[in-house]
């Protein structure tokens, strides 16, 4: 609707205003609905009826965000008090981006590669990470068509269970495990279903048990190895035997496999090279842990043919593509030198046995499993007399040291700590020394010195949360300028 004040009327001469006034004697004469509603408005009034406004979708409760992100916002907000932390809770490689990988980025995106591209990722994109996927599984016959590539590896943990699950349905998966697993499952309406990873077998799982929870209301099986956050890798009978169970009750498999790159012994291995079972597995892998990527948020699924249009058809709702100058980034990872994921790796290593052994030199402190994957151990904290949750948030009041409880990855978490060697050697062995007078501490009984009143911390929390009416704490983790943990 055209509507100019007289004052700019005043100013406006010529053909302009000619043309203004037409439009608005246009639009007067157009008011009969205009002068009906006002004669409504005129009429006996009737008691207007307020509806509340309506609730949220009863599901928007259902999703939940990460517990562990609360402990993160603490961590953080500690460190901006000017408190040294080291951050042992975080999955995100301290490593830069292979050169050769920013490159290609920036070189694209100079070039003007700045708009939309197909979604599911880029033909050259998808054959190259296809190529990729054969390469480092050897046997597996990926093709273009069954690739998806998504702004990270949690996509495809949503994409495979919102095509499966619906109510009624079953999902067996790792406990612990990545806690987008199990509310994931509920958000669906599917039951989840954990499968124990036990510390005392290298946190692989029992057969008996694996064959005992699965059954006809099966639809999906997750399997993540490399594990987080155990670090344990899953043996040649265990998969055989997650294929055997999974043929028999007709169900789906996702193999979490972003850790892919990161095996400290042997080589890496998929569930999808058993006979028969490429056609019932997703398999999730991504440029996050393999090459430091974590916030480039490149991940890859490889699809059995029947789930790929399901999988896309979510990428169109959604996201649409992949921004292509970071597609560019991703095609010179899969298709590049090896070299800068192997010195990572082998950085991993040394940090791993460093931390395995110093861990275990402490008093009160065991580390039962040596991981043979990933960026995570987990610790036994029970000999200290604390329980996990207590040790971690005593451990960074006191010491300024961030752990995580093992409960926030599941119930089978319980009494363990989850640490991550993210981190240089330097900051390990500072952390392990503040570990190490802390447990000493609580052994003498002394009594505890906070380095700042966890009191402070409670309110701070309660002040943002009524800021922000969270849900989840994401929001206020934004709020403390957190890095994702992961
Ligand atoms: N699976 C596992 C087991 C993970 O640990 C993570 C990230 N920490 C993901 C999937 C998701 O990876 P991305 O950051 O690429 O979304």
């Amino acid at each position: 609707m055209v509507s100019v004040g007289r004052s700019v009327m005043r100013q406006i001469q010529g053909p302009a205003r000619s043309a203004i006034c037409t439009r608005m004697a246009q639009q007067t004469l157009a008011m009969p609905s205009c002068a009906a509603h006002m004669s409504t408005a005129a009429a006996p009034k009737k008691r207007e009826k307020k509806a509340s406004l309506s609730p949220l979708a009863e599901r928007s409760s259902v999703l939940r965000g990460e517990g562990a992100m609360e402990f993160l916002g603490k961590a953080k907000f500690m460190e901006g008090e000017g408190h040294d932390v080291c951050h042992l809770e975080i999955g995100d490689p301290d490593f830069d981006t292979p050169e050769h990988i920013t490159k290609a980025a920036a070189a694209a995106l100079a070039g003007g590669a700045t708009h939309y591209e197909p979604s599911g990722g880029s033909l050259k994109l998808r054959e190259s990470v296809a190529e990729w996927f054969c390469k480092t599984r050897p046997g597996l016959d990926a093709k273009a068509e069954d690739v998806i590539c998504t702004p990270g590896g949690k996509n495809i943990i949503f994409q495979t269970i919102a095509a499966l699950v619906q109510k009624g349905d079953e999902v067996i998966y790792p406990n612990p495990g990545f806690p987008a697993y199990e509310t994931t499952i509920e958000w669906f309406g599917g039951k989840p279903v954990p499968l124990k990873l036990d510390s005392k077998t290298g946190f692989r799982f029992d057969h008996d048990e694996l064959k005992r929870i699965a059954s006809s209301r099966t639809k999906l099986i997750i399997i993540c190895s490399p594990g987080n956050p155990s670090g344990g890798i899953l043996s040649g009978e265990d998969l055989d035997c997650v294929a055997e169970v999974a043929k028999s009750c007709g169900a789906w498999v996702l193999s979490d496999e972003i850790y892919s790159q990161l095996v400290f012994e042997g080589q890496h291995d998929s569930i999808a090279l058993r006979p028969g079972m490429q056609q019932r597995t997703v398999i999730l892998d991504g440029c996050s842990k393999n090459w430091a990527m974590t916030g480039w948020r490149v991940g890859f699924g490889l699809f059995p043919r029947r789930m790929v249009e399901p999988a896309r058809n979510v990428c169109i709702n959604t996201f649409s593509c992949l921004p292509p100058f970071v597609s560019a980034g991703a095609q010179a990872a899969v298709e590049g030198p090896t070299g800068p994921t192997e010195a990572m790796k082998d950085e991993f290593r040394a940090r791993r046995d460093l931390l395995f052994d110093r861990l275990n030199a402490i008093p009160g402190i065991s580390v039962a499993v040596k991981p043979a994957g990933a960026m995570y151990l987990m610790a036994d904290v029970s000999g200290t007399g604390l329980d996990a949750g207590e040790f971690a948030s005593r451990v960074l009041f006191e010491h300024g040291v961030a752990v995580l409880d093992g409960r926030f990855f599941g119930k089978h978490g319980q009494g363990l700590i989850r640490i991550s060697f993210a981190q240089s050697r330097e900051r390990l062995n500072e952390s392990c020394d503040r570990i190490a007078t802390f447990c000493e501490g609580v052994k003498e009984g002394k009594t505890p010195v906070p380095l700042m009143d966890a009191s402070i911390f409670e309110k701070k929390i309660e002040e943002l949360s009524s800021l922000t009416s969270l849900t989840s704490i994401s929001s206020l983790t934004d709020q403390l300028d957190a890095d994702f943990l992961h």
